[in-house]
């Protein structure tokens, strides 16, 4: 205890307690006798002292034991108590008592304790509650019908005071004091306790009010907590709640499905250490994360991880596959900013992962087939061919055939793909692959499918016919009718159809199906299986022009000198394929590369959708070279038909109106060539009918135009023209390019001829020079004839007509 000395006369602070450090809480006053009179400044010390522990005190219980002892202690009353109303009783109870070291009150103190007072004359707190003022008794021995009387007396107690505390409602409670002395009653004090009532009642009404609100807030607290825990709960990411030491707190459904804890509920008492470390945590490239590595661990030590600073990580979930998810989290911290959790929220991207790996597996596979078009067999490889056509036409058909099976799978993720090609001539469909299926389905397979070879024109479902004709993709229920009754010895429930068309043609036909799986198809796959089927089809075409050219050669050896044509055009194919494909091959390994540097790195967003873009563009060119890569095989598909005179019209000749055609035409190629002018004139408000196939048509002024576009300058303009002369439509596309000899206006027409001096001008479209030669083929076939008009110096216009169609 610490004594420090008031220079004010009479008054020495004998302690000074202070629990703040602030304010005095208790004053005693030093040498006054029996019969002491309190001087005024010694009161208002006392009352200062307690307004002080009114400000000070944090609650009502803490307040009331130190100013019952500020009151007695500084103007010297032996034993105290705070009484309070309660509302539901209606009564007063004690709330807190007091007495001075010196005295034992236990027995008067236990009644007081125990007692309860209704505002009547029986008790001196009962006395002021009833009148609402302080009441002074000198000698409470000396009362009658005073409750507590005998126990005073035993104590020794005589002088008593009592003054309510004033709430702005009424009597909140009474502050009584008790005396050895018989007292005077002392005015001064009578009024100013008045005052200091008033005071407690303001703070007790505050306290309750701030209690009433914390409650409140408490209950605001609890309904916000369940509703966030209702709202974390049903996110569909999982979201983990963990504390400084990384063991789990909390977890949603979605996340304790990701985790798959129904497989072990005891995994989340486990030490936090272990059950990470079952986990098995590895990055992309399948290496093991060391334990700085766990995102759990990143985040403990402070790290955000969101954007290009989300991990991507693969898992082992505890029923024991491997979950591809991407992390990301952030560390809570308390009101000093020390890290006392974290959170995290844990997305399965394995889809989006086994999507993006097999778009680029598709990528490769589909480089693979194109290579695989463009590769000749060795001449030894022919003679064996031919050999093994004696015993199977389709040996070589079908070897491929199950090769781009195999592939097709590996691209799609399928269980079972087959193959079956349509014969040109008799349009009899014939399988030709399957793969997927364990060897006795395999076999059944093969006598189901032998048994119902028939023609495409006697399929008992037309419309589907129809459709894959169409190009369209067919999605096919077999449990519902009309396949119900099919024999289905696998369990196959939807099977993915998609047609495997050719210059038109539809060659063939590619299902492929997730056996009992419910699968469900997405327009992505659809438009992959679509690719990939036009791609077999191509190489399937290819196989059967080698087939055709071995069958030829075993039985007409008169037939060599014209095919050697042939051996030089598939050359010049893949020497010309090889090009594009190259740049693909460069583009798709560059892409790659970039996106790990991504990965790797973690960049700022801003350099990532930087770099998402230039891969984007990258791509997009890949786009447009795998287009043109199409276009020239399908030249050179076309051109191994005419030499085979099988060029056919893909529909029945229809009725089209030219000018409808050209306008398309010269749109879709103005999209390529932004920059060029080209005019086009028609005969105003005139239909120029045709029998046509306009596809054919299309394809005639496109080469036209690309020729004319590609052979002059880039700010020459080139004139798109119709005119109808008598009984016939004639189109010409005029060009301000070198022009062409008399001689070289004859050759250019031949096929895989190109005219020396004659170099692209504009654009890099490199051709093979079968362009015109097909042109030339389509007309003829459509009744018409095609021409130039040329010299050289002085640009040239070349033209068609067709016999204008009779109006209907
Ligand atoms: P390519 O794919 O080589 O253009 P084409 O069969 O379309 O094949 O054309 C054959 C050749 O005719 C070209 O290589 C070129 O030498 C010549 N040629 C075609 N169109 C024009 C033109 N508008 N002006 C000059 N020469 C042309």
């Amino acid at each position: 205890m610490q004594y420090d000395h008031d220079r004010r006369p009479g008054l020495t602070w004998l302690g000074r307690r202070t629990l703040t450090g602030k304010h005095p809480a208790v004053v005693r006053i030093n040498g006054l006798g029996k019969t002491r009179h309190i001087r005024t400044e010694q009161r208002l010390a006392v009352l200062y002292a307690v307004s002080s522990i009114l400000l000070e005190a944090a609650d009502l219980k803490e307040a009331a034991a130190r100013m019952l002892q500020a009151l007695g202690d500084g103007l010297a009353w032996e034993y105290g108590a705070l009484w309070l109303l309660d509302d539901k009783t209606e009564s007063l109870y004690s709330h807190t008592t007091w007495h001075t070291s010196s005295i034992h009150a236990s027995d008067f103190e236990f009644t007081t304790r125990q007692a309860r007072f209704l505002p009547d004359s029986l008790s001196l707190p009962g006395r002021v509650w009833s009148s609402g003022v302080p009441v002074w008794v000198r000698d409470i021995t000396k009362e009658r019908n005073f409750y507590r009387q005998p126990k005073a007396r035993r104590e020794g107690l005589h002088g008593a005071f009592a003054f309510p505390i004033q709430g702005s409602t009424g009597v909140l409670g009474i502050i009584e004091l008790f005396s050895y002395e018989i007292r005077q009653p002392d005015k001064e004090l009578l009024q100013s306790v008045i005052t200091l009532g008033k005071q407690i009642g303001q703070f007790i009404e505050r306290r309750r009010g701030e209690e009433e609100r914390v409650q409140l807030l408490a209950g605001e607290v609890v309904a916000h907590a369940n509703q966030l825990e209702a709202i974390i709960e049903a996110i569909a990411d999982g979201v983990f709640i963990f504390d400084r030491e990384a063991n789990l707190v909390q977890a949603n459904g979605a996340g304790r499905e990701i985790l798959g804890f129904e497989w072990n509920p005891e995994f989340m008492e486990l030490p936090a250490d272990e059950r990470l470390r079952q986990l098995v945590m590895r990055d992309e490239d399948r290496l093991l994360l060391s334990q700085e590595q766990w995102p759990v661990m990143r985040i403990l030590h402070g790290e955000t991880l969101k954007g290009a600073n989300a991990p991507d990580i693969i898992f082992q979930t505890l029923d024991g596959h491997d979950l591809h998810v991407n992390v990301t989290g952030a560390p809570v911290r308390d009101s000093q900013e020390q890290i006392i959790g974290g959170v995290m929220v844990v997305r399965d991207v394995t889809k989006r992962r086994e999507l993006e790996v097999r778009t680029h597996e598709s990528l490769h596979a589909l480089l693979a087939m194109a290579e695989e078009l463009v590769q000749l067999p060795a001449e030894g490889e022919e003679g064996a061919a031919a050999r093994e056509i004696e015993s199977d036409p389709l040996i070589a058909i079908k070897k491929v055939a199950h090769h781009l099976a195999a592939l097709t799978c590996g691209v799609l993720g399928c269980r079972r793909v087959g193959i079956t090609i349509v014969e040109p001539e008799t349009e009899i469909v014939r399988a030709v692959a399957v793969v997927g299926l364990t060897s006795e389905q395999e076999r059944q397979w093969w006598e189901e499918q032998r048994a119902q070879e028939s023609s495409l024109k006697d399929n008992p479902t037309p419309e589907l016919v129809a459709a894959l004709r169409a190009d369209e993709a067919l999605i096919l229920d077999m449990t519902q009718p009309p396949f119900k009754d099919q024999p289905n010895n696998c369990g196959i429930r939807v099977i993915l159809s998609v047609p495997m068309m050719l210059a038109g043609r539809l060659a063939g036909i590619m299902t492929l199906d997730y056996g009992s799986l419910d699968h469900e198809y997405t327009q992505e796959e659809i438009a992959l299986a679509k690719t990939v089927a036009k791609l077999a089809a191509l190489v399937i075409e290819r196989e059967r022009l080698l087939r055709d050219r071995a069958e030829a050669r075993a039985n007409e050896m008169a037939l060599r000198k014209s095919h050697r044509r042939m051996d030089e055009f598939l050359g010049m194919a893949s020497h010309e394929l090889r090009t594009p494909l190259t740049t693909i091959k460069g583009n798709v390994q560059l892409s790659k590369r970039q996106l790990k540097g991504i990965l790797d790195r973690g960049k700022s967003s801003d350099e990532l959708s930087g770099k998402i873009e230039a891969v984007q563009e990258m791509l997009e060119r890949t786009d447009s070279q795998v287009n043109f890569m199409n276009r020239l095989v399908g030249d050179l598909l076309d051109a191994s038909r005419i030499s085979a005179n099988m060029l056919k019209l893909s529909f029945q000749p229809e009725l089209c109106n030219l000018p409808e055609i050209v306008r398309e035409t010269v749109q879709s190629q103005h999209r390529i060539f932004l920059k060029r002018t080209v005019r086009l004139h028609v005969p105003s408000g005139e239909s120029v009918p045709i029998m046509a196939d306009a596809e054919r048509i299309g394809q005639v002024v496109t080469n036209y135009l690309t020729n004319a576009l590609k052979y002059s300058a880039a700010d020459r303009p080139v004139d798109v023209t119709i005119q109808v002369e008598g009984k016939v439509a004639k189109l010409s596309v005029r060009d301000e390019g070198p022009g062409l000899s008399i001689q070289e206006q004859e050759r250019i027409w031949e096929y895989f001829y190109q005219s020396p001096g004659i170099e692209v001008q504009s654009g890099s479209s490199v051709g093979l020079g079968l362009g015109l030669h097909i042109c030339r083929t389509i007309i003829e076939l459509h009744h018409g004839q095609v021409g130039v008009k040329s010299a050289p110096g002085e640009g040239s216009t070349f033209w068609f007509t067709l016999p204008l169609a009779d109006e209907v």
